[in-house]
């Protein structure tokens, strides 16, 4: 298992992260983003969606669970915060096993549906600052594998 720990200093430099990422990332991928309230989850999903060549504006989700957003790959964003304490699957495969990569906020509340390999990601928010320490966790050889390759942001 590869963990890797990146210090940024602006929401600019999450998304560049991101969109380097998201150029490693193939069909079938699942990242989860952990992290409170403002950590930078959504931004981070803007950077992927960047890197994957997505046009339209990602934004959070109000109501709805999943957006799905056309791109070079098809970009899946659940957010899964009103899921809490639900144990009901809503279809998950059809993104987990689509023609897309999958991005899950919120994964502890949809923890027994995701796929088991995987690239789990936690924000963490540096006192009242722009700073944030994201940490990746790869599970799964492929995953391992997309670390070891990130690029210098
Ligand atoms: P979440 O989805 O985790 O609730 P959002 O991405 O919606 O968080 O909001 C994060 C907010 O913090 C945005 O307004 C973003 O511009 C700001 N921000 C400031 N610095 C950073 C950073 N380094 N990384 C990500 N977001 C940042
Ligand atoms: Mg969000």
């Amino acid at each position: 298992m590869t963990e890797k720990t990146y210090h940024v200093y602006t929401a600019d430099e999450t998304k560049r992260l991101a969109e380097k990422i998201a150029k490693l990332l193939r069909r079938n991928d699942c990242l989860t983003l952990s992290g409170d309230l403002g950590a930078g989850k959504t931004t981070f999903t803007k950077g992927l969606g960047i890197g994957l060549g997505v046009k339209r504006t990602i934004n959070s989700p109000t109501f709805t669970i999943v957006k799905v957003y056309q791109g070079e790959k098809p970009l899946y964003h659940i957010d899964a915060y009103r899921l809490e304490d639900e144990e009901e699957d809503i279809g998950f495969d059809d993104y987990f096993y689509g023609d897309g990569v999958t991005v899950v906020e919120w994964p502890q509340f949809i923890q027994s549906f995701l796929p088991k390999e995987r690239l789990d990601i936690v924000i963490k928010k540096i006192d009242d600052s722009d700073e944030r320490l994201i940490t990746l966790k790869a599970i799964g050889k492929y995953f391992d594998y997309v670390i070891k390759e990130i690029p210098h942001v």
